[in-house]
């Protein structure tokens, strides 16, 4: 099957690698169809989780989530919104395995990357694991497929091994707040301790939802050692109110 298409794609025109239809303008990559689908998240948004604001006339400040609950981490951006041809790209990627779509989702993310972030001020890229079970199920982690690439492509180094998740937890976006920090207690864990210390982490994965996770991830990192603990994401879920 994979040669097959492979033999197609030789002779026919480039996919778009989201909604596969073939590319009338020749070119490689996202079509502009799907491109403008696409809402980048841009100034201004929470200057901590980094929740875009609906309204373009207020300052860049904390948002109603991040004042009354203090996060681990110190910045979290992201580069889109969750939906739209984003949010089908990423559940292709995801749940088909269409990983060929890594690269392109990897590259704007080193984009973000130098965007937000001063160069040489990152030690470490660190993906959110994924439990083993979950792990079997899927084939893969998305997030360590992205911190793979997004460290081929700005040098900074990637460890898949020092944080672990050792307990299996239900999807939170079905768990009220409370429930959700309640359940991921005790999920995730530091090994290779010495390996942490002093460093700059940049927490990798693929959707901020609630935060709930990546909060839970810094905690344990700066327990274990880190001395700054940032978040990127390849998309940001938008609030439902
Ligand atoms: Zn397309
Ligand atoms: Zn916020």
């Amino acid at each position: 099957m994979r040669l097959r298409s492979t033999l197609f794609q030789f002779f026919l025109p480039p996919q778009c690698p989201c909604c596969e239809r073939f590319s009338e303008e020749g070119k490689q990559g996202f079509c502009s169809n799907c491109l403008s689908q696409i809402r980048w998240i841009e100034p201004p948004f929470c200057s901590i989780c980094g929740i875009p604001f609906i309204s373009r006339e207020v300052e860049t400040h904390p948002c109603g989530a991040c004042v009354p609950h203090r996060k681990y981490f110190t910045i979290a951006r992201a580069l889109g919104a969750f939906e739209g041809s984003l949010q089908e790209a990423i559940h292709r990627w995801k749940y088909q395995g269409k990983t060929y779509l890594t690269p392109f989702f990897a590259s704007w993310m080193a984009e973000g990357l130098n965007r937000y972030w001063e160069p040489g001020s990152l030690d470490l890229l660190i993906p959110v694991p994924l439990h083993t079970r979950r792990l079997r199920e899927r084939g893969f982690n998305q997030a360590l497929l992205l911190a793979k690439d997004l460290s081929r492509r700005t040098g900074i180094p990637y460890r898949k091994t020092i944080l672990q998740k050792k307990k299996s937890t239900v999807p939170q976006v079905n768990l009220s707040g409370a429930k959700r920090e309640k359940g991921l207690r005790g999920a995730f864990h530091v090994v290779e301790k010495e390996e942490l210390s002093g460093l700059s982490v940049l927490l990798i994965d693929d959707v901020y939802t609630t935060g709930a996770t990546v909060n839970e991830c810094s905690k344990v990192l700066l327990k274990g050692g880190a001395e700054r603990v940032d978040v990127l994401t390849l998309a940001h879920a938008l609030r439902k109110s």
